[in-house]
């Protein structure tokens, strides 16, 4: 089996893995400014996409571009198949104002043709006559979001097996059931996400209330509380977490039309009626009334996540001076990025304007991946159970993660460079 790396390896953005050159596991963009995408051209049969965050999913249309007729399959659950297409619309949005393209909209209408939605414990077989072999894969429940997968992809002929986690969350939150390694077969390639590598996450209730303690002293100080999240999974966990404390946020950005979607496939959600209950009672702010928003105490829950951009910027612009109010970051905040950047130096960057920010800045962990305890209880799993080669990928400390697992099990580990390619047998 032949594994090529396009992106996403000691990084985090553009996953991009192609086995075989037919066969690409994600197709992701980096929205950093410019975006990056995976390196080189491909013409794969198929792409399976592990879930719907712009760093798994974002560039898939283009393959569809890159195709004309011959686009190839594209294989989702439900659930990632819309929001690929809703995701997908936004960048051709955000490309405008920026001046990037990288697809357009009859790419997406073309790649939706050629979707296929499958579900976890599907069994697929894709054929030799197209594939040159015979392969197999099934998808199972990553945990991380809704419709989020791990991928086991068999090649039949050379009997070989990988295992892609995508990313995975082990332990629960209130929007997702934990992933479903019970379940994952063995494998004899582990590619393993290892975005939390060397770091364990806090308990996840006494953060929920050290989180809403801070949002509550910043409303009785008559400030504001803003609280950057990413559209897809993240907006709705921490709108459902300030509904079980009786707050009511305002809710602004694309995090709206996800949770939509969410709705419409309820059997993805732990509690799709906490999900709507809880979005039942928020407030939604559309361009308009963000001047309201922002006038009384109130806790704005926005887009996007890591402040690259979305209306996040304009409440910033709003309260920057403001000491009474505060900024509530809700997970990690990778390099290049402007919450990276409030976080190390106090400042954000807007259409070229350096912005310092005054107010308070915290930083919580609703991560949605699983942390270093996990990731190395997986590790042990599968290597206990006849892996013979592990690649952690999408993590800034993939090459210390390999030299971990190499000093501690049997099994060869190997952080890959983007652009490498490995045959195993
Ligand atoms: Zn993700």
């Amino acid at each position: 089996m032949k594994i090529k790396f396009l992106g996403g390896c000691d990084e985090i953005g553009r996953s991009a893995i192609l086995i075989d050159d037919k066969i690409v596991m994600d197709y992701g963009l980096r929205p950093s400014d410019p975006p990056a995408v995976p390196v080189g051209s491909i013409t794969p049969k198929s792409v399976i996409v592990s879930h719907a965050h712009l760093d798994h999913s974002g560039m898939v249309p283009s393959l569809t571009h890159a195709h004309g007729n011959s686009a190839p399959n594209v294989y989702v659950t439900s659930v990632t198949g819309d929001l690929t297409r809703l995701l997908g619309r936004d960048t051709i949005k955000v490309g405008k104002d920026q001046g990037f393209s990288f697809f357009n909209e009859e790419d997406i209408i073309k790649m939706s043709e050629h979707t296929r939605n499958v579900d976890y414990g599907e069994r697929i077989a894709l054929n030799s006559s197209d594939y040159g072999a015979d392969y197999e894969f099934e998808l199972f429940n990553a945990g991380h979001i809704p419709g989020s997968s791990s991928i086991h992809l068999k090649n039949e002929n050379e009997a070989i097996s990988l295992l892609y986690t995508g990313d995975i969350k082990m332990g629960e939150t209130r929007l997702m059931e934990t992933a479903s390694v019970e379940e994952f077969p063995s494998s004899d390639i582990l590619l393993l996400e290892s975005t939390y590598y060397g770091r364990d996450h806090q308990d996840r209730k006494e953060q929920e209330r050290e989180f809403v303690d801070s949002i509550k002293e910043t409303l009785n100080a008559g400030g504001t509380a803003i609280v950057p999240c990413f559209a897809v999974g993240r907006t709705q966990e921490i709108v459902m977490i300030l509904h079980s404390y009786g707050l009511t946020p305002y809710v602004d950005g694309m995090g709206l039309s996800v949770f939509r979607m969410f709705k419409n496939h309820p059997r993805f959600l732990k509690d799709a009626e906490e999900l709507n209950n809880a979005f039942g009672d928020a407030m939604f702010v559309s361009a308009r009334k963000r001047k309201k928003a922002v006038s009384q105490p109130s806790v704005i829950v926005t887009t996007a996540g890591m402040l690259n951009g979305g209306p996040v910027l304009y409440y910033l612009k709003k309260v920057h001076d403001d000491p009474k109010s505060k900024v509530l970051l809700t997970g990690y905040q990778i390099e290049g990025t402007n919450g990276r950047r409030l976080v190390e130096e106090g400042c954000v960057e807007t259409n070229g304007e350096v912005v310092k920010v005054n107010t308070g800045v915290e930083q919580y962990d609703f991560s949605a991946h699983a942390g270093d305890r996990e990731l190395k209880e997986l590790v042990s799993r599968f290597c206990g159970n006849g892996t013979e080669v592990v690649f952690p990928v999408h993590g800034e400390h993939t090459e210390e993660f390999a030299a971990w697992i190499n000093d501690n099990f049997e099994c060869d580990a190997i952080s890959p460079k983007i652009g490498e390619e490995f045959i195993i047998e």
